[in-house]
């Protein structure tokens, strides 16, 4: 290797890039938590921020139903991964049948398909909700689930 080029690997490897960054790691106990909004919840669901939109746009939270408890009908623009972590719940897509879901279980739910998830009538379940926002927005809300539809 001649000289010129061994002083410029040298130096690249010696500098650290410009965008270095340190990892970061934020306690359990400081992401926080709210009961879900009745205007798109029904019944008592915990919803906790997991990680807000800083890799890409893709952001994440954990929700928690309690037994018959459930999200109103709603889209998102780019999709939505849940990843159930505990319990046994209900997931819906609008003209279809309702089906169970279970811990461990992964659900894809595709761009502007209409759905809804929850617990079911006797048992709570909890999920990551995994997506990502479009246009300043990762939901779009439509009406609440009545309990006839839920009992089906
Ligand atoms: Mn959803």
């Amino acid at each position: 290797m001649k000289p010129v080029l061994i002083a410029l690997t040298v130096a690249l490897l010696a500098a650290p890039p410009a965008f270095a960054q340190s990892m970061e790691i934020t306690r359990a106990e400081d992401l926080g938590g709210q009961i879900g909004s009745a205007d798109y919840f029904s019944g008592t669901a915990y919803v906790a921020p997991v990680f807000p939109p800083v890799m890409h746009d893709v952001s994440a939270g954990h929700v928690t139903f309690l037994p018959g408890a459930r999200s109103a009908w709603h889209t998102h623009p780019a999709g939505q991964m849940l990843v159930v972590t505990s319990g046994t719940g209900w997931v819906q897509e609008r003209g279809q049948e309702r089906q169970v879901i279970q811990a461990g279980d992964v659900v894809w739910c595709p761009p502007d398909v209409e759905h809804w998830h929850g617990a079911t009538n006797t048992t709570s379940v909890s999920h990551y909700a995994i997506q990502a926002t479009v246009n300043g927005s990762a939901v779009s809300w439509g009406e609440k689930v009545t309990d006839a539809d839920y009992a089906q």
